[in-house]
Formats: C-alpha cells, structure tokens, sequence
C-alpha cells in the first residue's frame, strides 16, 4: 500500500482531496496521512471492539487475554473516554468473557475515541507545522507496547 502511495498522491488534482478506502490500522492511517491523504474509512473501530482488541497509545491489546483478568486499571491512563475513566480491565475482561453486550459498547467507544484523537491529533499537528515530530512520538510510544502486567 505505501509503495502506491509513495507515486499516486502526486499523480491527483492538488486542489481535491484524497480518499483512501477501507484503512485501517492506526500506523496504516499515519503513514498514509505522511504520504499526502486526506481522508479514509474503516469498519476496525467498532469490529476491533466487538472482538476485544482495543486500540491504545501504546498499541493493541486484547481484553480477552488473562493478564487483564485482575487488573483495576483502565484500558489506557490517559484516555478520557468514559470506558477508560469507568471501567477498569478486569471488568471490561469479565464482561467480555461473559459475552455481555456492553462489552462490545464499551470497546468501540473506546476504540472511536481513540481514533478521533489519533485524527485530531495529526490535523493539529499538520496546521502547526510539526508533523514529523508528531509522527516521531506516535511510534515511539506504540514501540512501548502496553503496561507491564501486574
Ligand atoms: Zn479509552
């Protein structure tokens, strides 16, 4: 995909935006933004969140796994989603496990949320002129991986 486009931006109207179907992944949406699109859809959100992967600052994570199981911490510190503010992992862990509809709720809220901020966060990054830098501290924190277990 980053090798078409690498070459097809530049081959469309400067003055249109750009659309790009169906992507995706949070550092498939960052590179394609670096690479010049404007725009893009995806199901991953809200399909993510019905399966149990959670999309974080730190990567992805899966609420199903048993490292969860005890854990009274949110899915992300500093998310300000109320799943994250009222919900810790054990609980979003039983629920999931239970096949409890709120989980499904809950995970794409979550995951929405992060990817609005994900977006706002490189269209404010774009208009200051730091973009770069802004991508920089994206992958420096996803290389983090999630929280250590407690
Ligand atoms: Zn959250």
């Amino acid at each position: 995909m980053f090798s078409v486009l690498d070459h097809a931006p530049g081959m469309l109207p400067a003055d249109k935006p750009r659309y790009l179907m169906g992507v995706g992944k949070p550092d498939d949406i960052v590179g394609a933004v670096r690479r010049g699109v404007d725009m893009m859809d995806c199901v991953l959100p809200s399909r993510s969140g019905r399966t149990g992967q959670v999309f974080t600052r730190h990567g992805v994570l899966n609420i199903k796994n048993a490292r969860h199981a005890d854990d009274p911490r949110p899915l992300d510190e500093a998310c300000a989603c109320p799943a994250c503010r009222g919900y810790s992992r054990a609980y979003l862990h039983h629920v999931f496990r239970a096949r409890e509809i709120v989980s499904s709720m809950l995970l794409t809220w979550h995951n929405l949320h992060y990817y609005q901020e994900l977006m706002a966060g490189m269209r404010t990054a774009i208009a200051e002129g730091r973009f770069a830098a802004w991508e920089a501290d994206f992958h420096a924190a996803r290389a983090e991986g999630d929280i250590a277990p407690l």
